[in-house]
């Protein structure tokens, strides 16, 4: 089938790609002139762990283009996906103005029968009102449904290509027919395509980040509680995650919710719910209980130090919100670093690969090492805010020889306090006493 995609960020490539790895034609359109060159000379722009050989393989077999064109996408393709960012605006709702452009430049370049889907987390009513914007421009036939995206960056092509369920929002039987076509080959072992009305599946989108990050707050409170009352969350969690009506997914606390979906739908939900005139009460304290979390870590630390971090080296491991991706979108580790540079600490960071976007944010206001020891010399503690795997057994020998003063926050759970108090390390999690 011939598709459009329009947005190629971290769901519009993936996405676009996945589809021409079925056997698809794929034109990823995109106005970000920079990102469109870079993809053309054989360079992707973000980090996702095999996504580089999945382009390069369906650009070669000419299935995969790039191009800002987004007439020529349109005007080739049966279906035009909308994959567009859609961040917060200042007032907590989705900013929809790129959804709004895009819907019109459709409408524009339209020339026969086409099915507009929204691929982007959008408000309910957002669809509708593409459709609408679309037929303001064109006497062409077309339909619109919704797709929303439930892929997780670091894993985003096993997710796209081995989805739980595929959810598509629409009331017409032949795009039913024809979304199921495309889909098909992604839910071969029998996952469901789940058909619903537009409306319901756009908010199936942001009841289910919603749930997850309820599910991430209740934790750190649990953690905290834990820490007033000298239990052990990890304990709790196996405790609580053994039960099958608990399940033992999302129960890991830490430093905060992050990322690109998360703080901003979360947002979103609560904004929309209340123009439809229903005020929320548990999502406003799942943020709240967020914003509070982001800073435990760096308060811990100016707590150890009884306020006084000026012009001592801490050391972070990790930066970007979770593991396998550079995404840098409302990350942890940038509230963190806020508060400790404001103290007049000094920071030396190390990310296996999200130094590039986080020098977007800090700029040299913080020192980027190229390996994780590197950053260590003279540290007074080391504070590690995500739990890449190349930082689950590293050498403590080393790290002990390297470090002014042996002090480990860790931000993930990831280490053995007590091995650690063993090797002469004073060692702070979540959730547990030291
Ligand atoms: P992104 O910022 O990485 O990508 C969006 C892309 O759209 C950018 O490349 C931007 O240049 C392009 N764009 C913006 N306006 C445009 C226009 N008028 N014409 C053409 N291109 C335009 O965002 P993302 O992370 O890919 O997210 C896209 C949507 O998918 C959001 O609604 C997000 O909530 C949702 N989503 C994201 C994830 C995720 O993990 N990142 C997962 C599921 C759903």
């Amino acid at each position: 089938m011939k598709i459009c995609m329009i947005g190629t960020g971290y769901v519009g490539l993936v996405t676009g790609t996945c589809f021409a790895e079925t056997g698809n034609d794929v034109i990823c359109v995109d106005n970000d002139a920079e990102k469109i060159k870079l993809l053309n000379e054989g360079h992707v722009p973000i980090y996702e762990p095999g996504l580089d050989e999945m382009i390069k393989h369906n650009v070669s077999e000419g299935r995969l283009s790039f191009t800002t064109d987004l007439a020529r996408g349109v005007k080739e393709s049966l279906f035009v996906f909308i994959a567009v960012g859609t961040p917060s605006s200042d007032d907590g709702s989705a900013d929809l103005s790129s959804v709004w452009s895009v819907g019109r430049e459709i409408g524009k370049h339209m020339n026969g029968y086409k099915i507009v889907v929204t691929k982007s987390t959008v408000p309910v009513g957002t669809t509708e009102r593409v459709k609408a914007i679309i037929a303001q421009e064109t006497k062409d036939q077309f339909d619109v449904a919704s797709n929303p995206e439930f892929l997780k960056e670091g894993a985003a092509i096993d997710d796209f290509m081995k989805p739980d369920r595929v959810v598509v929002g629409t009331s017409d039987p032949r795009v039913t027919e024809l979304m199921k076509e495309l889909y098909e080959p992604f839910v071969r072992t029998g996952k469901p395509i789940l058909i619903m009305d537009i409306r319901s599946s756009e908010l199936t989108k942001y009841a289910a980040n919603a749930m997850l990050a309820t599910r991430i707050s209740f934790m750190n409170e649990m953690a905290n509680l834990c820490e007033k009352l000298g239990a052990d969350v990890n304990l709790v969690r196996r405790g609580m995650g053994s039960d099958p009506r608990i399940g033992s997914s999302f129960l890991f606390p830490g430093v905060g919710y992050g990322g690109s979906c998360f703080p901003k739908d979360v947002k979103a939900i609560i904004k929309f719910g209340l123009e439809a005139g229903y005020a929320m009460k548990i999502l406003p304290m799942v943020e709240e209980v967020n914003c509070l979390q982001k800073r435990m870590l760096a308060e811990k630390v100016i707590d150890y130090f009884k306020g006084n971090v000026k012009g001592k080296k801490i050391a972070l491991w990790g930066l970007s919100f979770k593991p396998k991706t550079d995404d840098m979108r409302d990350a942890p580790a940038i509230e963190i670093i806020n508060l400790l540079l404001s103290a007049g600490a000094v920071i030396e960071a190390f990310d296996p690969v999200a130094a590039k976007e986080t020098k977007k944010i800090f700029g040299e206001r913080i020192g980027y090492g190229t390996k994780n020891y590197d950053v260590l010399k003279d540290a007074e503690a080391l504070l590690v805010i995500t739990e890449w795997n190349e930082f689950r057994e590293p050498d403590f020998e080393k790290i002990k020889s390297l470090m002014k003063n042996p002090v480990i926050f860790d931000g993930r759970n990831i280490y053995d306090g007590k091995k650690l108090n063993e090797k002469g390390f004073t060692y702070f999690s979540i959730g547990k006493k030291p």
